[in-house]
């Protein structure tokens, strides 16, 4: 099969495609046959997550921080951008860097989506509606985030990015797209990610205690990997443009109690339960209203946390001794130098 001859192959840009949720996400796009160029700073993305596409002639990687300008000389069709830490140990480790990723970053994406007359999906989150006083959360709620908390570089980080690219769908430069990702989990998940599924599931392996933030009465709703992925896609798919972010999250609501309970019951384990005070400014509860992303893209999760926990557990079980040998995310200095160079 002359493979360049299929009629819709893309050449797709993954701004954090070496990440959790990027390199599944270049799976999925590989096996749609389409070109994937991968661009990741590796700051808590892993090469060895795209290890099995590495030398195939469809797929390129790019190590590069979006705060940086970004030049391809391709044709690019569409841009995914996921480059930004996302667990809060890890996005408050250098918090102005990680606003910079969100404000800096997208802009230089949106200048190279311009550029290409590609379009762009930009990963937004849960978070900008922050300890929210609605619930379950609808698009249409505006959110409450305290701007000066520890939270803020990432929340208001993500929130900025959300008005520069409605700005620039406004002016008519990029065709983009707003996904707003609710806790998601899964295989390839950092054992050092810090956020709960992963620190449930690897202190439980290791039968170490498992860490409760707080009364563990506080909520999230957990979507698996391969069922956010699948709703990026549509996203960045659907005509006409929806023109609106777009919830993306599983609305199955548990308390971290019980989802401590569920690891608990799934992994043959020593581990006791270990309360520590809650982070400031944590959400109490959280839960996606996805009626615009079944109506506009007739998507909704498929995998529930009985099926997709088991599945997490056995990956993090078979890879927890290589996940052990790697060294943690690169230090807060070399991401400052970054700024500088955007600075300067
Ligand atoms: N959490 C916890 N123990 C941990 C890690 C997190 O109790 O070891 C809590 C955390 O305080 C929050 C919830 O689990 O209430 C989800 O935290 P996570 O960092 O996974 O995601 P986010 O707060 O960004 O939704």
């Amino acid at each position: 099969m002359k493979i360049d001859t299929i009629p819709h192959r893309k050449t797709i840009l993954v701004a954090g495609g070496a990440g959790f949720l990027g390199s599944h996400l270049c799976d999925a796009l590989m096996g749609e046959g389409h070109h994937v160029i991968c661009l990741d700073s590796f700051l808590t993305g892993r090469p060895q997550n795209t290890l099995p596409l590495k030398n195939h002639p469809r797929f390129e990687m790019i190590e590069q921080d979006i705060c940086l300008p970004i030049e391809i000389d391709r044709p690019i069709d569409q841009i995914y951008n996921l480059a930004c830490p996302a667990s809060p140990p890890h996005y408050q480790a250098d918090p102005i860097h990680t606003m910079m990723t969100s404000v800096a970053g997208t802009g230089n994406l949106l200048r190279l989506a311009e550029r290409h007359g590609a379009r762009l999906l930009q990963a937004s989150t849960s978070e900008v509606y922050g300890d929210p006083q609605e619930h379950p959360q609808r698009e249409n709620y505006w959110g409450h985030v305290n701007c000066t908390g520890p939270r803020a570089c990432y929340d208001e980080g993500k929130r900025a990015a959300e008005a520069l690219c409605f700005d620039e769908l406004r002016s008519g430069a990029v065709d983009v797209r707003v996904a707003r990702i609710f806790n998601t989990y899964g295989p390839r998940m950092r054992a050092d990610d810090g956020r709960i599924v992963s620190n449930l599931i690897v202190q439980a392996l290791r039968n170490a205690p498992m860490t409760i933030y707080g009364t563990g009465t506080q909520t999230r709703s957990f979507c698996y990997v391969s069922d956010l992925v699948a709703g990026l896609m549509a996203l960045m798919n659907v005509e006409p443009n929806p023109e609106m972010p777009v919830n993306l999250g599983n609305p199955g609501e548990f308390t971290i109690a019980e989802l401590a309970e569920m690891v608990i019951a799934m992994v043959p384990t020593t581990s006791s339960i270990v309360y520590e005070p809650l982070p400031i400014d944590d959400p109490q509860r959280r839960r996606p209203d996805i009626t615009r992303a079944r109506t506009i893209l007739g998507w909704e999760p498929k995998v529930p946390l009985a099926e997709g926990l088991p599945a997490t557990i056995a990956w993090f079980a078979a890879n927890l001794a290589e996940s052990e040998a790697l060294p943690p995310p690169p230090a807060t200095r070399r991401a400052r130098r970054t700024i500088e160079g955007v600075a300067g």
